[in-house]
């Protein structure tokens, strides 16, 4: 069974851009899954700590027949390949990869929490998840859109798209 998954990315650390960019391709070759679409990138100034470069954020709308377990292992191995190590809670990352929305699935056990838990409260999240999918609801029924409205303005600066040579 194929479901329609979203992944939030996003880096300040060794050239953001370059990092989700690669991060794209490689979730694109994940196995049993297909690319459906990228969303432009934005960058957002930091949660928590400040003393840190701004962030480049993103998503893509993936196909997946992967359960949301194998889904999230390889979503770190990835980070992991990304030089990925964890320092402190918010801290800088090279790749941090988010598993948003699993279908219409809810999960919350010790390893996942789906819909993400700080979707509401991100627009460098929401505003990519609308750009993919402008009528996208989660399980309970809530609009993207909705949320999008209520969600705190963390001054989201959309990138041009990169120039490929
Ligand atoms: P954050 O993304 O909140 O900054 P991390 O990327 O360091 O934090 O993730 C910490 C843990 O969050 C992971 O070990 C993972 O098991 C857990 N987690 C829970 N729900 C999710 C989810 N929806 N997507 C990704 N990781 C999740
Ligand atoms: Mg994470």
């Amino acid at each position: 069974m194929q479901t329609d998954v979203f992944i939030g990315l996003g880096s300040n650390l060794q050239e953001p851009a370059a990092q989700l960019a690669r991060a794209v391709a490689e979730l694109a070759a994940l196995p049993d899954t297909t690319l459906i679409a990228q969303s432009p990138f934005y960058a957002s100034r930091p949660v928590g700590p400040q003393d840190q470069p701004d962030f480049v954020n993103g998503a893509v709308w993936l196909s997946s027949r992967l359960v949301p377990h194998a889904l999230l292992d390889q979503l770190q191995a990835i980070e992991q390949a990304h030089g990925r190590e964890r320092l402190r809670h918010w801290g800088p990352r090279t790749l941090d990869l988010d598993l948003l929305v699993f279908g219409s699935q809810t999960l919350n056990d010790d390893r996942l929490i789906v819909p993400h838990r700080e979707l509401p409260n991100r627009d460098f999240v929401l505003q990519p998840l609308l750009d993919l999918k402008p009528d996208l609801t989660l399980p309970d029924g809530t609009t993207i859109v909705t949320l999008r409205t209520q969600c705190p303005d963390n001054r989201l600066r959309r990138l041009p798209p990169p120039d490929y040579p």
